[in-house]
């Protein structure tokens, strides 16, 4: 049979089928995926193929497969293995959920979360959030991000989770996909879900203010199915998310708007930092590159490592 992940506990998967079903399945004796070090084989999103067991007349699965993956997001364990966890895979957008105030968000937090969701694969919409609450100015400030971001190719959509202003349009883009959300505290996710499907009524945010709350129970990522033909994964509790081993070099990859500049640059190696003949620090003089963007790229860069992970999915 063949499935999808919906939730995992450790050692039990629960897996829905094409035509609906949900089995509890597991592993059999060693399984890993080659060339991924992470501390748990199959996660929620995995596309598998189990075999059926029936052990005290009930049905369990054995997971012989796993489908490649189309991409997937880690965090690092936290003990000195340097393994990795990974929290879901095939997820075919992220709602970046963004405040002005209550909470602020600065574009420092937005740029390192791009570059990490870039170097995922993982496509993403900027929501502005509680655009109900902004007077002008804020407004304004609103609309300069999204000529930024919009220019470079990201989705920008203001929103109201309370008015439910702009909502049909998330709604939209969520069907027949599988989408996550990610934001600080406070900048609306749930409200946001809740406003999406009142009957989901996440109890996982119940559960992971508990967790946060002491001890170290982990807990874990769930995919849901909405009423209108969209999935989401909801991640309670967890934290920590990072880019694994990003070279210097590469940081430039996954700044969008410096791909075809880069091939004007003198030095093929250039690192837009103080090489001459810089077509990327050029395009800064004519607006072409936006400020702000090179600023967050040299924080990037010059940061510790902490900088440039986006260890924040809900901080
Ligand atoms: P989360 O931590 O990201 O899940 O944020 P919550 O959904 O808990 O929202 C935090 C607070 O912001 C709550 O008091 C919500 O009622 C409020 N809030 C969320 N979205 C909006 C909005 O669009 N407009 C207004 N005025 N308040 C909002
Ligand atoms: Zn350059």
């Amino acid at each position: 049979m063949i499935g999808t992940v919906y939730k995992s506990t450790g050692s039990w998967y629960t897996v829905k089928t094409l035509n609906g079903k949900f089995y509890e399945c597991r592993i059999k004796g060693r399984f890993r995926l080659e060339g991924i070090k992470s501390t748990n084989p199959i996660a929620v999103g995995d596309n598998v193929e189990f075999q059926l067991e029936t052990k005290n007349n009930t049905e369990t699965g054995v997971i012989n497969r796993i489908e490649e993956r189309k991409n997937y997001i880690v965090r690092k364990s936290v003990n000195l293995s340097k393994q990795t966890h990974i929290i879901a895979s095939n997820i075919d957008q992220v709602f970046l959920l963004i405040t002005i105030d209550n909470p602020p968000t600065f574009t420092s937090f937005i740029d390192r979360f791009l570059v990490t969701a870039e170097a995922y694969a993982v496509k993403t919409v900027l929501l502005f959030n509680k655009i109900d609450t902004y007077d002008e100015e804020k407004l304004m400030e609103v609309k300069y991000l999204t000529s930024i971001y919009k220019k470079i190719g990201y989705e920008c959509i203001n929103i109201s989770a309370t008015t439910g202003e702009n909502i049909d349009k998330v709604k939209a883009l969520m069907v027949d996909k599988v989408s996550m959300f990610a934001g600080h505290s406070g900048v609306g996710k749930s409200t946001l879900v809740n406003a999406i499907e009142p009957s989901l009524d996440l109890k996982t945010k119940a559960i992971s203010e508990q967790h946060m709350q002491g001890q170290h129970t982990t807990t874990f990522a769930e995919m849901f199915d909405l009423s209108f033909g969209a999935k989401i994964i909801d991640t309670p509790g967890i934290k920590g998310f990072g880019i694994v081993d990003m070279e210097k070099e590469e940081v430039g990859d996954y700044f969008p708007e410096f791909f075809e500049l880069k091939q004007d640059c003198k030095f093929n190696n250039c690192l837009h930092l103080k090489e001459p003949k810089c077509a990327v620090k050029d395009a800064l003089e004519t607006d072409e590159v936006s400020y702000s963007r090179y600023r967050s790229y040299i924080q990037i860069l010059e940061g510790e490592d902490e900088h440039y992970r986006t260890d924040n999915w809900d901080n």
